[in-house]
């Protein structure tokens, strides 16, 4: 597994490209924004994308979807219960960004469920949903490559914020405690800032469980 983050958009969001070197079958966690720099690499090395995933459905996430969703054909697939959230991107882009959005939510959209897996080449992520942040929060695991995407629920030295309408710090709570099942040594990737293992994230942010 190669693991490639491009770190996209004004809010600093990660974007992995994650291969499998065998096949150089690939998928795309958090197409975050600069979808012609994503196709770009995308196309550059070859590489036959087999999925595009959302761990999420805030804005910073997927500013890029709409435009890879057609030029790869290929549906947005993330957890039904962010869809709202994925609809209402454009509106809170424009908020928080505080400028005019071109992009919009993707009309190709597939819905992943809790224990769905990801396969590519060899590879295979399972997806666990882990609620909190948003109610559709997903993490995305492989058992073999001890690896996990956390997306903005769990950072290097944090968790993701929970003071949204729709967060749930209980939830947040159960979500870490069913990560924490996981071995202490899986390395994770967060929606933003640097990579770590779980033991030491989850160590960093124990305070968040209740
Ligand atoms: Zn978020």
């Amino acid at each position: 597994m190669k693991i490639q983050t491009f770190i996209l958009g004004e809010l600093q969001t990660n974007c992995y490209l994650v291969v499998d070197e065998d096949s150089q079958e690939a998928i795309i966690i958090d197409p975050a924004d600069e979808a012609n720099f994503i196709s770009e690499q995308i196309l550059k090395q070859n590489l036959n994308l087999k999925a595009i995933i959302a761990t999420h459905g805030h804005f910073d996430h997927i500013l890029a979807a709409w435009e890879l969703t057609l030029a790869f054909n290929l549906p947005l697939s993330f957890h039904p219960q962010d869809k709202s959230i994925v609809n209402y991107m454009q509106k809170s882009a424009r908020f928080w960004l505080k400028r005019k959005i071109i992009e919009k939510p993707p009309k190709n959209i597939k819905e992943l469920a809790a224990k769905d897996k990801i396969t590519f080449g060899k590879l295979e992520l399972k997806i666990i949903h882990t609620p909190g942040h948003s109610p559709g929060s997903i993490c995305l695991y492989s058992s073999k490559e001890k690896t996990l995407f956390t997306g903005d629920l769990l950072f290097a030295k944090g968790v993701g914020r929970t003071d949204f309408p729709y967060g749930s710090d209980k939830d947040l709570s159960a979500s870490l405690k069913k990560l924490n099942k996981l071995p202490a040594n899986t390395k994770i990737y967060p929606g933003h800032g640097p990579a770590s293992t779980l033991g030491k994230s989850i160590q960093a942010t124990k305070n968040y469980i209740i």
